[in-house]
């Protein structure tokens, strides 16, 4: 197989930042402190990194602990949100969504299901499948748009671009800075430093996390992807808490600047606005919500087929099925701590998001661990 220079280059990149005598090298470092430490990331491509690669088991002898917040958009959607989409396909509208999201379980079943009782459920890739979907079928077409300051922009391009008038999105977007303020506000765990997406970032720059920083003096690291990432984001925590400091630090400069991508963030700002929004497990997060300006609400399901929609109640059955995804987003409970993982709850048959979505803590644990089923 050939590779451009691109290619190469991105290849080389790689081995760059999986090395494991520098690996060794920051774990030795680590291992010097003696300080009882709690990290906290907010991204499931970070607890892919730190499960795949075995850097948590490398940390195991550095007194440090990483847990995983609520960085998994298809996890943090709500109940509520899904049995939206379901009614909708029941009532003979096209449902576009992601692969993750339409196996999620809700108090009416998955996406999924609907589509084995007949109605239009389809598996996209992006915003822009959707679009092409209600171009070509001529039918009502509405996009589950899920995900935080990464995927919106491209939500925000289609719906700027004027797609055809039997498009609209369930809008389910989220920015993260507040979720990560609700929960350091619960205060259920102590957290010595936050690791911080560095997709999101990309887009949102440095700037959103300093007044968290002020908020609770606590240190955080902006940090990438690959395993040497995350662990110079860990050995820059430890560095901080060591000197006694509490600053927002950037890991990941090769991609994010400070001030962000200001062109995504244009996009986001003239087609979204902050409203009060509810995340799985959390309950109502103030602003943490992308609603559609009001120049959009043609666009937007809710205001387009209320009528079809209205009377609806779902209340979160996830405590009724035993699932736990509530505490394991909100870092207070790791996936084997869930009486059902790996037992009923399997990526095969999922009894809650977290094991549904790649980026799910549940899903990352079961497929990179090797489990053995019970
Ligand atoms: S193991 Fe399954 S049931 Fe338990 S918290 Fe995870 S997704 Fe929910």
């Amino acid at each position: 197989m050939y590779h451009n220079q691109g290619q190469t280059d991105e290849i080389l990149n790689r081995f760059r930042f999986r090395d494991r005598d520098i690996a060794d090298t920051i774990v030795n470092r680590l291992s010097a402190s003696d300080l009882d430490l709690v990290f906290m990331h907010v991204c499931g491509t970070h607890q892919d990194t730190l499960v795949r690669y075995g850097i948590d088991t490398l940390l195991q002898g550095c007194s440090v602990e990483i847990r995983q917040g609520p960085g998994c958009p298809v996890c943090v959607t709500t109940p509520m949100e899904i049995v939206e989409g379901i009614r909708l396909a029941r009532e003979g509208i096209t449902v576009a969504s992601f692969g993750d999201m339409v196996r999620v379980p809700s108090p009416d079943g998955s996406l999924l299901d609907a589509r084995s009782d007949g109605h239009d459920v389809r598996i996209v890739y992006s915003v822009a499948d959707a679009v092409r979907a209600a171009k070509v079928s001529g039918r009502d077409v509405v996009f589950m748009a899920v995900g935080f300051e990464t995927t919106a922009p491209g939500t925000a391009i289609e719906i700027l671009n004027g797609p055809p008038e039997n498009f609209s999105i369930l809008n389910c977007h989220r920015y993260v800075p507040p979720a990560v303020y609700a929960l350091l506000r619960m205060g259920e765990i102590r957290l010595d430093g936050l690791i911080e997406p560095g997709h999101v970032s990309t887009v949102i720059g440095v700037r959103p996390y300093e007044p968290i920083t002020r908020a609770f003096d606590l240190p955080q690291v902006v940090a990438g992807f690959e395993p040497l990432d995350l662990l110079m984001a860990v050995y820059m925590l430890v560095k901080q808490v060591e000197r006694g400091e509490a600053r927002v630090e950037n890991e990941y400069v090769r991609s994010v600047r400070y001030e962000g991508n200001l062109k995504a963030l244009g996009l986001l700002d003239r087609v979204f606005r902050p409203e009060d929004r509810e995340w799985r497990g959390f309950g109502m997060i103030p602003n943490s919500g992308m609603a559609l300006r009001k120049e959009f609400k043609a666009y937007d399901a809710r205001e387009r087929y209320d009528h079809l929609l209205e009377g609806l109640e779902a209340e979160s059955d996830d405590e009724a099925r035993g699932c736990r995804c509530g505490e394991v987003l909100r870092g207070v409970m790791y996936p084997r701590e869930c009486p059902l993982f790996a037992r009923a709850c399997r990526p095969d048959n999922p009894i809650g998001p977290c094991m549904v979505s790649a980026e799910g803590s549940c899903n990352i644990e079961f497929t990179h661990r090797n489990i053995r089923l019970s």
